[in-house]
C-alpha cells in the first residue's frame, strides 16, 4: 500500500510509536532555561548534578546567580563540562533576566518573540538552539528547536542538508506545520527519542518508524513509499 504524508504525519507516526515524552525536564521555567544553557555539550545527567550543586549550595536562584562570582559558579557546574564557560554564560543570562524582565517568567513571556530571540542571541553563549528551546520550553512560544538530532535524522531522509543553516532548517518545518508550542514541543521531543533509540550514529534502521520513508519532493511534501 501507498501513503503520502508530510511533516504532520511523521508527528504522528513518532507519537503513535513513542508516546508523549513530557518534555522538557525541568520543575520549574528558571531550570528550564538553566538547563537549556548548561546542557551545550553535555548530556542531561551531567547538567541534573550541575543543578542539584547550585541548589545544594542555595545559589539556584537568579538574583544570586547574578551577583555570585564566577570561580565559585565554575566550581558547581563542573559536571555539565566546559564549566568556566557556562558559569560565564549562566551569570550573562541571569543578569539580562533580572535587569531586562524582573526575574518575572510572566513578563518575559509577555515580550515579543522576535525581540526576545534577538536580545538572547545577543547574549553571550546563547546560540539558536539555546534561544529557540528557552523560548520553546521555558516560555512556551511556538518557535521550532533545530539540533543535531533533527538535523541527522532528516538529512538522512535527504530532506535538507545536515550542515545547511540554522534558519533554512527552522523555516523548513515552520513553513510545514501548524504554528503551536505544545505540537513543537512534543515533535522535538519525538525526534529527539527517535534518534537515541534508532537513529544513532550508526543507525538502527530494522524497527524504526521510518523506516520506509522516502523524500520525494521536499516543496510538495515527503512521501511514504
Ligand atoms: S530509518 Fe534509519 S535513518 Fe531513518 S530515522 Fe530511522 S534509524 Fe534514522
Amino acid at each position: 500500500m501507498r501513503a503520502t504524508t508530510d511533516l504532520t504525519g511523521i508527528y504522528r507516526i513518532l507519537l503513535e510509536r513513542f508516546g508523549p515524552q513530557h518534555w522538557w525536564p525541568g520543575d520549574t521555567p528558571f531550570e528550564v532555561m538553566a538547563g537549556a544553557i548548561l546542557t551545550q555539550n553535555t548530556n542531561w545527567k551531567n547538567v541534573e548534578l550541575a543543578i542539584r550543586n547550585l541548589k545544594d549550595a542555595g545559589l539556584f536562584e537568579p538574583h544570586r546567580i547574578h551577583v555570585a562570582t564566577t570561580s565559585r559558579l565554575s566550581k558547581l557546574v563542573r559536571p555539565s563540562g566546559f564549566f568556566n564557560q557556562k558559569a560565564e554564560y549562566l551569570k550573562s543570562y541571569c543578569r539580562y533576566y533580572v535587569s531586562r524582565h524582573g526575574a518575572d517568567v510572566d513578563r518575559m513571556r509577555s515580550a515579543p518573540v522576535r525581540r526576545l530571540r534577538e536580545e538572547l542571541l545577543g547574549l553571550k553563549g546563547i546560540g539558536p538552539e539555546t534561544a529557540d528551546s528557552i523560548l520553546l520550553y521555558a516560555l512556551g512560544r511556538p518557535v521550532f528547536v533545530i539540533d543535531a538530532y533533527t538535523r541527522r535524522v532528516f538529512s538522512r531522509h535527504g530532506v535538507l542538508g545536515e550542515y545547511d543553516a540554522y534558519e533554512y532548517w527552522q523555516r523548513f518545518f515552520t513553513e510545514r506545520l501548524p504554528k503551536h508550542a505544545r505540537l513543537y514541543n512534543e515533535y522535538h521531543a519525538l525526534i529527539v527519542r527517535l534518534a537515541k533509540d534508532h537513529c544513532r550514529s550508526k543507525p538502527d534502521c530494522s524497527g524504526c518508524p521510518l523506516k520506509d520513508l522516502k523524500v520525494v519532493n521536499v516543496r510538495k511534501g515527503v512521501k511514504v513509499l
